[in-house]
């Protein structure tokens, strides 16, 4: 078969205009980026608030694995699925990251038949929205360094800066760095640090902001660190947020392109699931639900990151809810779960894959829990056995699971067309509302409590002497109400990246808190989370090209 990009290349794209016409939007309410990229307008979403908003189906996942699992193969799957059923579907994801896009991770536009395209725009620097995100984030930067070395009116302690400079690149080398070194006409010198930029608090505001208003507001509230006598300094008294939400207007407006067959996705936004919240804007996700009869879209990693993010912070911030969830597994993911390492994924072996069906259980657990309706979609590869399949299939029977075996990636939406008619069906039943993991009046250590053992299975959470001092001053601060942002290993239940399956018998340890109260949650850091990763001994990079011609080469 062919790669990702030679498909990509041979795409039949519409002009964008008739992506918008297709919509039904008028002229003021887009603005085209090129021949086959558009902004929809910021004031798009009061427009429609009147229309009724369209079934919302989130694509999740058992905990990822190198084998993959193709949750935005899915997810683009399932939208053009949709389209051949003559329901008026959009799909919603997030911007991919450079960081891992020239590192280990290949495309996040999908793949095979089912991709959203321009595939390499999408990919590199597509409509610059990233690249805003850091420049907004950096100038924060200068504006406070800048704000100590004239004469620091507010009191900012430089040890306790907390808002760190952000590059969209995979750099370890840049995680500590000593800034504003050169003696007194270069600044005061501090120690600093670089975050990956899909990792700022810049990226979460801006994916939870619900019109341009609001993104002044969540950006004004940053808090950036403390004085000498530990009182939090916020962007407001710095007087920058005007600056920076002029920085980020275009940023703010969602961008629509097209799949494979057409069908539009809006693009928007792209925080990590493991450092940050995961999900999609807000915005996109809630024009595409009234743009549409259907909006199919993901929440990153597993259904312990992204989905109880989207469902316990996303769907606060835009309430809105799902009417169905996806769980996405794959035969040869699960075999890893089972004890099979990758060399040996080809070889048909039903007992590691009965094994490692104990991830997936876990996730419907969750996803039960949450009280919604669901679906395992079998992602289905080349090398699955019948035998392998014929057991997932049966073992989905026996829990009592419904179930769809997809093949989006050869055959596009055609290959998901009973996944479709599930989801509909079930969109149609859903007579219940979600459940939250925790109340927002819960202390901030009862909210971590409550998703360590209820979401991963775990026998609890320990804090750190740093994350107890950490609680108890955040509560003085008055941040309790707040949701908690978990930062935790994608590969593992737990926070230690080893234990694959479904672990039991283990505690979680937060290692320490971080206020993101622009974004209007609190990170908990568990494990080694890190939040600007290195690039691998051969980063996939390595294999990128372009000719003279312009031809790309080895975008995956
Ligand atoms: P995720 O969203 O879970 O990270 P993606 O959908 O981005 O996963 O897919 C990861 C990689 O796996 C992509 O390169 C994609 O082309 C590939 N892939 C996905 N599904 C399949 C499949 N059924 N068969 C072969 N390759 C697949």
């Amino acid at each position: 078969m062919k790669s990702d990009i030679e498909i990509a290349l041979e795409a039949k794209m519409k002009p964008i205009v008739e992506i918008a016409d297709k919509l039904d939007l008028s002229k003021e309410d887009w603005e085209p980026y090129g021949h086959y990229k558009a902004k929809l307008s910021d004031q798009l979403l009061s427009k429609l608030s009147s229309r009724p908003r369209g079934k919302i189906i989130l694509t999740t996942s058992i905990n990822p694995t190198p084998a993959g699992e193709g949750k935005s193969t899915v997810t683009v799957g399932l939208g053009q699925a949709l389209n051949h059923l003559n329901k008026n579907a959009v799909i919603a994801l997030r911007e991919p990251s450079l960081g891992p896009t020239m590192g280990v991770k290949g495309g996040a536009a999908g793949g095979g038949y089912s991709q959203v395209v321009p595939m390499d725009e999408i990919n590199l620097h597509f409509t610059g929205d990233i690249h805003a995100i850091t420049t907004a984030n950096n100038a924060l930067s200068a504006f406070i360094d800048n704000h100590i070395h004239q004469g620091n009116v507010l009191n900012i302690d430089p040890r306790r800066v907390e808002w760190k400079r952000v590059l969209d690149i995979n750099d370890r080398a840049l995680r500590e760095v000593i800034v504003g070194l050169g003696g007194p006409v270069k600044g005061v010198p501090r120690e600093d640090n670089f975050t990956i930029t899909v990792a700022s608090e810049i990226m979460a505001v801006l994916c939870l902001a619900n019109d341009l208003k609001d993104l002044k507001r969540r950006l004004a509230d940053i808090v950036i660190g403390y004085t000498y006598d530990l009182k939090p300094v916020n962007v407001a008294q710095l007087g920058f947020e005007g600056a920076l939400t002029l920085l980020l207007k275009d940023a703010l407006k969602p961008n629509l392109v097209q799949t494979l067959e057409n069908t539009p996705a809006i693009i928007h936004g792209g925080p990590f699931a493991n450092i940050a919240h995961g999900c999609n804007s807000v915005m996109a996700t809630s024009i595409a639900a009234k743009l549409g009869e259907y909006v199919v879209t993901e929440a990153g990693f597993g259904a312990d990151l992204g989905a109880e993010k989207f469902l316990n912070i996303k769907t606060r911030a835009g309430e809105f809810e799902p009417d169905a969830v996806v769980i996405v597994a794959t035969i040869r993911a699960l075999k890893m779960h089972g004890g099979v390492d990758k060399a040996s994924l080809e070889t048909e072996n039903v007992a590691a894959l009965e094994k490692g069906a104990q991830n997936l259980k876990k996730h419907i657990e969750t996803i039960q829990q949450f009280n919604l309706p669901f679906i395992v979609a079998i992602n289905q590869f080349p090398a699955d056995t019948q035998a392998e399949i014929d057991f997932l299939l049966e073992w989905c029977k026996e829990e009592g699971v419904p179930v769809s075996l997809v093949d989006v990636f050869t055959k596009g939406g055609q290959g998901g067309i009973d996944l479709a008619e599930k989801v509909v069906t079930l969109c149609e039943e859903k007579s219940s509302s979600l459940h939250h993991t925790y109340e927002l009046e819960d202390s901030i250590e009862e909210k971590v409590q409550k998703i360590t053992k209820k979401v991963y299975g775990a026998d609890g959470a320990e804090f750190s002497q740093k994350a107890k001092k950490q609680l108890k001053q955040f509560e003085e601060l008055g941040y309790n109400h707040l949701p908690v942002c978990m930062a935790k290993s994608q590969y593992s239940l737990s926070d230690d990246p080893t234990k694959l399956g479904r672990p039991s018998g283990f505690t979680i340890t937060v290692q320490e808190l971080r206020a993101s109260i622009g974004a209007g949650f609190i990170v908990a850091l568990t494990g080694d989370v890190m939040t600007m990763p290195g690039l691998p001994k051969r980063p996939a990079a390595l294999n990128m090209d372009v000719t003279d011609e312009g031809v790309i080469k080895g975008l995956f």
